[in-house]
């Protein structure tokens, strides 16, 4: 399954648009006001020190934890945040990503399969056989057919989360947002994350991603944004914004974590 099924063909506007994004916490202005669009079937990537509020935009961008201010739409779906969305917007909204956590989230007393279909069968109500056999295909797809009846206790660290993104697939939505997806993985547990994602760039989903794999950032993304102070500092194609920087912040973090 590629996402090109979702696509609308006579729909030409980016999939995800956000502008004016803000955010507080308190005194703490996260966000002050960003913009983004990501084309269907791209992947950007978000690039940037820590706390400089990937995270925060991140769930922003699926409405998880309302903004303060700007506009969202995926899809055929916006909000304004300068008035407050109904349940049904923000459900509808909501229903259009998958949200990939650090750590995977999976629940401990359901096996690998049954972590899958929960939310398609009791959320999405859709018909049993059907989404055993596309979880079934799900987990071939990340690798794991052989593990469906295995408990998450009884997979590493990087198969629990690869389940975690066969679970999102299983939601079929029109795109997945990736929240730093291996930074709570050992190191050699890493690349085998990475490459469901590059895989699933390559069949067309489109993907946003939180990371610090720079070299993942640059190899897999259309699009990299670089946030430094709760604003979107440079975005362009990878081999401008990591591979010749422009902007003084975006230089000295380069020079600092490469
Ligand atoms: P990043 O993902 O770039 O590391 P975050 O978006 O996680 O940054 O955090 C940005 C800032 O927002 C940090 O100062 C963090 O402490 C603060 N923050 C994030 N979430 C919350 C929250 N739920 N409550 C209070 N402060 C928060």
């Amino acid at each position: 399954m590629t996402s090109n099924e979702h696509v609308t063909k006579s729909d030409a506007r980016p999939l995800i648009e956000a502008t004016g994004i803000t955010k507080s916490f308190g005194d703490n202005k996260v966000l002050r006001g960003i913009d983004i669009r990501v084309p269907r079937g791209s992947v950007t990537t978000i690039i940037g020190p820590s706390g400089s509020g990937k995270t925060t935009l991140l769930r922003a961008l699926n409405a998880l934890d309302a903004p303060d201010g700007g506009v969202v739409r995926v899809g055929d779906v916006e909000i304004d945040f300068s008035t407050k969305p109904t349940k049904a917007v923000l459900k509808a909204y909501r229903a259009q990503s998958a949200f990939v956590f650090q750590s995977h989230n999976l629940f401990p007393h359901k096996t690998a399969i049954e972590n899958l279909v929960e939310g398609p069968i009791v959320v999405q109500k859709r018909p049993k056989n059907e989404v055993y056999a596309e979880a079934r295909e799900l987990l071939e797809r990340v690798g794991l057919g052989h593990k469906e009846n295995a408990y998450p206790s009884q997979l590493s660290g990087g198969q629990q989360q690869r389940v975690g993104i066969a679970r999102a697939l299983a939601l079929r939505p029109k795109l997945i947002l990736f929240d730093e997806p291996t930074s709570a993985l050992d190191p050699e547990l890493v690349g085998e994350v990475l490459k469901v994602i590059k895989d699933l760039a390559s069949s067309g989903w489109t993907l946003v991603v939180v990371t610090h794999e720079l070299q993942f950032a640059r190899q897999v993304a259309d699009q990299v944004l670089f946030t430094d102070g709760g604003l979107v500092v440079e975005t362009g194609p990878p081999d401008d914004v990591i591979g010749n920087p422009q902007n003084e912040r975006t230089i000295r973090f380069l020079d600092r974590v490469l």
